[in-house]
């Protein structure tokens, strides 16, 4: 019998320019300093979370899902990617069940945005259990340096039966 459980992980960095621009993190605008370099907002939390439902369920991954050669996707706001796989889970019947992500940021500080970026994370899976945890690379890496962002996500998935 073919489990009704399925467990995803996914994995996100994009570089960080400085010196202008909005950066995005789980739909909440942390910075204007700072930007993503991406085709579409560069929001390392919901690409991460896209990819692990993708691979919850063996679809591969965003980039084939969501092409930037695509005019439809290119410069996208990232939630339309979580509201679409939303979508073609429901249809075949699944739904997120937990969800725990780690944002890996150096600058800025995260913690006077992270009620919201929990909210607006679970505004897409009401079913589940969602936990943000945020750090720093410890001055380690290019996220440590300040040159890039990173996200990674592990999605539980259960049949609705
Ligand atoms: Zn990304």
């Amino acid at each position: 019998m073919i489990s009704k459980l399925r467990i995803g992980h996914g994995y996100d960095i994009h570089r960080l320019k400085h010196g202008g621009g909005k950066l995005v993190v789980a739909g909440v605008v942390v910075s204007d300093q700072l930007a993503a370099v991406a085709h579409s907002d560069g929001d390392v939390v919901y690409h991460s979370i896209v990819d692990a439902i993708l691979g919850a369920m063996g679809w591969g991954d965003i980039g084939e899902h969501f092409p930037d050669t695509d005019p439809q996707w290119r410069g996208a706001e990232s939630v339309r990617f979580v509201n679409e796989v939303c979508a073609r889970i429901k249809q075949e019947h699944f739904h997120v069940q937990s969800l725990d992500v780690t944002l890996l940021l150096q600058q800025p500080k995260i913690r006077p945005f992270k009620q919201q970026m929990l909210e607006n994370v679970q505004s897409h899976f009401p079913k589940a259990i969602v936990n943000i945890k945020a750090g720093t690379n410890e001055g380690v890496d290019a996220v440590g340096r300040g040159e890039a962002i990173a996200a990674h996500a592990v999605a539980l998935l259960a049949a609705d039966t």
